[in-house]
């Protein structure tokens, strides 16, 4: 097994996450089997509590895991299925190293942060890094993301369990990529201050970079190169300009030509092959048409749905299709601002605030005949519009939202359920879709495992009553209901799954690209 481990310097959102994916894809490209794995230095035992307009998306796994979105960029660019185990915090270093010492395994001795929680961290690394992908077989290169950036309180047993993996493994079997930034002034000239700084600092935790990925906002001069190699001990070749890409799928492409695989290559005294190109092919594929999807949230912030804004793009691009997305408030916004675009879109969520509004954009998409993609409280919400305005169920509603005809309710297991970490239904579930359904035909399989996150269903009490009434449950998963259609509609599709956390580049979501296509048709027809 060897290592690629990233480092984080000067300033936090550089992108040392699609670094990290974009070095694993120009390995994967020559040939080799990548695995990685994100350290989150924050006390959380996962992502699942944190709230995301502050930390972004909770991805979620194959195995249930609710983890930090860098993982749903390992997945889309490496095209692997991780698991729970693939993102280390600092919750779960202590959790275990303290469930051992309760248990008596350090009967005796005082158990401190060196060597124990340290040993944890190793341990963790090593029992990822070893995990086998897909079930059959080992990686032969695993990255290592250490979350935060240098000198920061929380990363340190982190770094230093870094450092110590480097004295303990061969030479070759590491190479420590140090992501920094390089500004540039009123003047034009690029700043190489900061990232000594951060080099010096790295250093006195006994880490000395081996690769220097230099983010600015313009191409760094052989001058300014000669200037890091001068004062941070890495030489030329190995000081990678790293500029803002069009497309976050288009930085391996500009690595690449920066040499960064040859250097990680040599470092790492693997053989020098030729790239494959098959990801450059389906990353590059030129527009033809271009639509514009609206989407309903009460977060203003788009980090919170990236899997979806991706899952878009997978899904356009495969088509030739360029999907703009527009946002709308789902509190303030006037449904009639929704005839400009050519398709609707509701996607998950918590709690009550918003909820009005997206109801009453999902009710504009059905009677405007709008293509429509409800995901889990957007799939909620579509039967709560039907029963309220088709039914005529006026005060229907989820258990989640309050009193009313409670048309989403609990799930029987989480009634009981007190503790709010990692008890919602999560993950991998197995569906059955129903012949005859756009949902069946969309998929061109009858079996299908998607992933999920929720705590409500549809009430099984008045299945029967909307089923009659003509909304389809197109997918099922025993008694429980994952998806719904409308059949005299062009696109309404909703599902109580998360499709855009399996979406890949390489491999586009079924009921994305059915919505994309059906934007296109809807504007052809406009
Ligand atoms: N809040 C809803 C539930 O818990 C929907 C969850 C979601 O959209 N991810 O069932």
């Amino acid at each position: 097994m060897k290592y690629v481990v990233v480092t984080g310097g000067v300033m936090s959102g550089l992108g040392k996450g699609i670094t990290t994916a974009s070095i694993g894809r120009l390995l994967k490209n020559r040939g080799y089997r990548i695995t990685a794995v994100k350290i989150d230095p924050y006390l959380n035992i996962d992502a699942g509590t944190m709230n995301p307009a502050q930390h972004g998306e909770v991805f979620v796994l194959d195995d249930g895991g609710e983890v930090d979105l860098d993982l749903g960029n390992y997945e889309r660019f490496l095209d692997i299925n991780l698991s729970s185990d693939h993102n280390i915090t600092t919750g779960k270093v202590y959790q275990t190293v303290i469930e051992r010492e309760r248990r008596g395994d350090f009967l005796g001795g005082t158990v401190q942060i060196i060597p124990h929680i340290t040993d944890e961290i190793k341990d963790s690394i090593a029992r990822a890094a070893h995990k086998l992908l897909d079930g059959n077989h080992e990686a032969d290169i695993c990255l290592v993301e250490v979350g935060g950036t240098v000198g920061d309180i929380e990363s340190m047993p982190f770094l230093e369990a870094v450092r110590q993996m480097h004295g303990e493994l061969p030479r070759d079997d590491m190479v420590l990529v140090h992501v920094t930034l390089v500004p540039v002034d009123t003047m034009g000239d690029h700043k190489t201050k900061p990232t000594q700084h951060s080099v010096k600092a790295l250093r006195e935790l006994g880490l000395a970079p081996d690769i220097i990925v230099a983010r600015s906002d313009c191409i760094i001069s052989a001058a300014t190169k000669k200037k890091i190699t001068a004062f941070c001990d890495v030489p030329q070749r190995a000081v990678i300009s790293a500029i803002t890409a069009p497309d976050i799928y288009q930085v391996p492409m500009e690595m690449e030509k920066e040499g960064l695989a040859d250097v990680v290559t040599e470092y790492l005294s693997l053989e020098t092959r030729e790239p494959d190109t098959e990801w450059y092919r389906v990353v590059s594929k030129e527009y033809t048409n271009r639509v514009t999807v609206g989407i309903v949230t009460k977060y203003g912030i788009e980090d919170v749905y990236i899997s979806i804004k991706e899952a878009l793009k997978h899904a356009g691009r495969s088509l030739s299709i360029e999907v703009d997305i527009r946002w709308f408030d789902a509190e303030s916004f006037e449904p009639g601002d929704l005839a400009e675009v050519d398709g609707i879109l509701v996607p998950g969520g918590f709690g009550k605030r918003g909820i009005e509004g997206k109801i009453r954009a999902i009710e504009y998409a059905r009677t405007y005949k709008k293509p429509y993609l409800g995901l889990c409280l957007g799939f909620q919400l579509a039967v709560i519009e039907y029963s309220r305005n088709v039914l005529g169920w006026g005060d229907a509603t989820s258990e989640e939202m309050g009193e009313g005809t409670h048309v989403i309710a609990i799930l029987p297991e989480q009634e009981d359920v007190y503790m709010l970490g990692g008890t919602m239904r999560l993950g991998n579930w197995d569906i059955t879709l129903k012949d005859g359904t756009l949902t069946r035909r969309l998929y061109g399989t009858p079996e299908i495992v998607e992933r999920h996150r929720h705590r409500y269903e549809v009430n099984p009490k008045y299945i029967p009553d909307i089923e009659e009434a003509g909304l389809v449950f197109s997918a099922n998963c025993g008694m429980r209901m994952e998806a719904c259609e409308i059949d005299e509609h062009p696109f309404f599709l909703a599902t109580q799954f998360h499709p855009e956390f399996k979406s890949r580049p390489t491999h586009p979501s079924p009921p994305y690209i059915g919505f994309v296509q059906a934007c296109r048709t809807n504007r052809n027809s406009a």
